[in-house]
């Protein structure tokens, strides 16, 4: 089976391939720094997480690229309220940020490009976009001629009949009712000057767009084409429709092969958790009252589908909270359960279902389906273990599965992750024990990698390890 991903260019499920065979470069669009982002922010982030560690399962290199904006309308406006800059504004945020993804045990992107770092990269872009008639100056202000761009709307499905040929927009999001020119820089405003977010271009000070950032600062790290790119379903339009203008009118090639978009985290009522309609919750707000960060990140990447809607409210995340108790409580009784002989009735089912989850993941990352393979099997184990039948052949089968089912979950273990030297020194010890003829120590030391992860494979020519799937 091979891994099926749906582009929302297409709007087809597709085999995924990508450009340089076993490498993937992602880049996904990062959080706007004025404010601590919210558990919907989260669930965004997470499928993010989920898609990078399903493509790792896969045997994919990855490179993954997400932005932080620190130079954006409201940011400006957040520190000339508090009469501050712009960049002693977001550093706590920023900050915040990347501990609240370490809490929920994200793993970490190669790169975090912040936006006020790259504004060189903007202005060449835009240069070249005036350079080739995509890009207009109006009263100091850079825009975007859409007009000038026939495949405007593609991603979005926009009708191009909606389209207001002339009219502009300077605000850095609008709704799709303004299908119109965007602005790629703006000319300094005095306040802009105050809070430090301006900058020296050819056509003028000002500061960029938030458009332009996506696009310069993915094509610097990823190059002109890249395999993936990632948001929320609202940066549909006009953000991700402007970044495909922005850069393939500039490069003449197509901008990302892949785009995938997650679905919105609503409120109790079915409504978009939005910092707007005040309907939000921080992670800090929720561990405050007593969740656990890995119940919240098991509610986020578990309970639905990536592309369903996904409703935050107590019950859930109370429910949440207890499966991973469950999964935790059965791989604590699995690792303490003394196997007994000829118990192996759940050997070929255990085989089956890492399948099962494995081919699940592969269609389009339906985890939530995959997790309930997981948990039909958990019932059946742990009755089997209330009998006392239960083979060795089969319990480690089973914590294959669990090692499987944690490398996109991840909430199974306190434990720091495993690191490539120390499975390399733990094959030589065991490579050793294999030779003095222990073949218990051998497989004691196989057994405790395969609980941490790491499963050995040996061949002919000798042992090849792989982290969780097979
Ligand atoms: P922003 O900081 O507003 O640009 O949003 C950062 C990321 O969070 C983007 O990928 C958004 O699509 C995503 N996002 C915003 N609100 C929600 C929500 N309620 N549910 C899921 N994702 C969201
Ligand atoms: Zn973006």
């Amino acid at each position: 089976m091979s891994l099926r991903l749906h582009n929302t260019l297409t709007g087809r499920t597709e085999e995924f391939d990508p450009l340089q065979p076993g490498r993937v470069g992602i880049y996904t669009c990062g959080p706007t720094v004025w404010n601590y982002s919210h558990i919907g922010n989260f669930r965004a982030y997470l499928f993010y997480d989920l898609l990078r560690r399903h493509l790792e399962v896969s045997g994919y290199r990855v490179t993954h690229v997400m932005n932080i904006t620190d130079v954006d309308d409201r940011i400006v406006d957040q520190a000339a309220i508090g009469g501050t800059t712009i960049f002693d504004y977001v550093r706590h945020y920023e900050q915040a940020f990347h501990e609240d993804l370490a809490s929920l045990r994200a793993r970490r992107a190669e790169v975090y490009p912040r936006a006020s770092e790259h504004v060189r990269e903007m202005v060449v872009l835009i240069e070249r976009l005036l350079a080739s008639g995509h890009a207009y100056i109006a009263d100091g202000d850079v825009y975007y001629r859409i007009s000038a761009f026939p495949p405007y709307g593609r991603l979005s499905h926009l009708d191009r009949a909606g389209l207001k040929v002339g009219a502009r927009v300077s605000q850095d999001r609008y709704e799709k009712e303004s299908a119109t020119d965007f602005a790629l820089w703006k000319k300094e405003q005095p306040g802009d000057v105050i809070v430090g977010a301006t900058w020296d271009a050819p056509f003028g000070r000002g500061r960029p767009g938030w458009h332009i950032e996506c696009s310069a600062m993915s094509m610097r790290y990823l190059g002109e084409t890249l395999d993936v790119h990632a948001g929320g379903i609202d940066l549909l339009f006009p953000h991700h429709e402007n970044e495909i203008a922005q850069s393939e009118a500039a490069t003449g090639r197509p901008f990302s092969r892949w785009w995938l978009h997650s679905e919105f985290l609503a409120d109790a009522t079915g409504e978009k958790m939005s910092k707007s309609l005040g309907n939000f919750a921080t992670l800090r707000d929720l561990l405050a009252a007593g969740h656990d960060p890995l119940a919240i990140r098991f509610f986020l990447i578990a309970n639905a589908h990536y592309r369903s809607r996904l409703r935050l409210d107590e019950t859930a995340l109370h429910a949440s909270s207890q499966q991973v108790r469950r999964l935790r409580d059965f791989h604590e009784r699995l690792l303490e359960f003394a196997p007994q002989d000829g118990g192996e009735w759940l050997l070929q089912e255990a085989r089956d279902t890492r399948l099962h989850y494995r081919a699940a993941l592969d269609d389009d990352l339906n985890l939530p389906q995959a997790v309930g393979y997981v948990f039909d099997l958990v019932r059946e184990a742990n009755a089997a273990m209330d009998a006392g039948r239960l083979g060795a052949g089969a319990r480690s089968e089973l914590l294959g599965l669990l090692a499987d089912a944690d490398a996109h979950l991840d909430v199974l273990s306190g434990a720091e992750p495993v690191v490539d030297a120390e499975v390399e020194r733990l094959i030589a010890e065991r490579e050793a024990a294999r030779s003095a003829r222990d073949f218990a120590r051998a497989d004691a030391i196989r057994e405790g990698l395969l609980e941490r992860g790491i499963q050995l494979e040996d061949t002919a020519a000798g042992v090849r390890w792989r982290r969780a799937s097979r």
